[in-house]
């Protein structure tokens, strides 16, 4: 938990930022929403006990009233645009892919992300932030320059951000192991990578973005989001933000 010798490092690393009078932007996106279910509960009640904004990068082609309805019911949760059906179109053995890639038209791939746009605007309101996260984090690069004119004002992918012609809010921790345990990873780990994101910020800017999918959390990755916040939600130089907020500070 909070004192626990395993997150003195994020610790040291925020005094480090107090400090030094800076304060660092934390973000939270969360992927893969479609419908309501016990585990996005469990997502928007921890977040909702520690006041963390969550971008929930929702799946256009697949939801629908039941989400909006959802929620409705709470005051920290915002909708992006995750692709549009979230289909696979690479070739076998090819990382997946739905935005571009040798299979799919650029047209094709432009006309599903505006329909996409159109229809979560229409359906989360002010909820709603046009904020595209591509399945998989991958898109074509040549698509990026078109993006601006379906109306999305920013790209979220994972990783360090890069120049690009649209402004890019990446995450830059996953919790989850893909590739190993498919469960959440190791929490020294996951603090390290924090702290080292952190150090990069605390020269260069940017934000500290972290990714997570509720649909497919353990207990391990939920005992790493309740500590995450509970060490950083009251610090002093930590300020949880939502992404529509870091879209308008532009
Ligand atoms: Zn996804």
């Amino acid at each position: 938990m909070k004192g626990d010798v395993l997150w003195t490092p994020l610790l040291t690393e925020l005094n480090r930022w107090r400090d030094a009078g800076k304060t660092v932007t934390f973000w939270l996106r969360d992927d893969d929403a479609i419908v309501p279910t016990a585990a996005l509960d469990q997502l928007l009640d921890v977040t909702g006990r520690y006041r963390i904004p969550v971008t929930l990068a929702v799946i256009p082609a697949g939801t629908g009233a039941a989400l909006a309805d959802r929620l409705k019911e709470v005051s920290h949760a915002a909708v992006a645009v995750h692709g549009w059906a979230h289909i696979n179109h690479a070739a076998e053995g090819r990382k997946k892919q739905e935005l571009g890639g040798p299979a799919r038209q650029p047209e094709t791939v432009l006309a599903e992300l505006a329909d996409g746009y159109a229809l979560l605007a229409d359906l989360f309101g002010n909820r709603f932030t046009p904020l595209l996260v591509p399945p998989w984090n991958r898109i074509d690069a040549g698509l990026l320059s078109s993006l601006g004119e379906i109306g999305f004002a920013a790209l979220s992918v994972y990783g360090a951000e890069k120049p690009a012609p649209i402004r890019m809010v990446n995450t830059h921790v996953d919790v989850m192991d893909w590739h190993g345990t498919r469960g959440g990873r190791d929490h020294g780990a996951l603090v390290g990578e924090t702290v080292a994101r952190l150090k990069h910020v605390f020269a260069h800017g940017g934000t500290v973005g972290i990714l997570t999918h509720h649909l497919v959390h353990d207990q391990t990755v939920w005992d790493f989001l309740e500590t995450l916040f509970a060490v950083t939600a009251h610090h002093p130089a930590c300020r949880w933000a939502s992404v529509t907020d870091i879209l308008a500070e532009g």
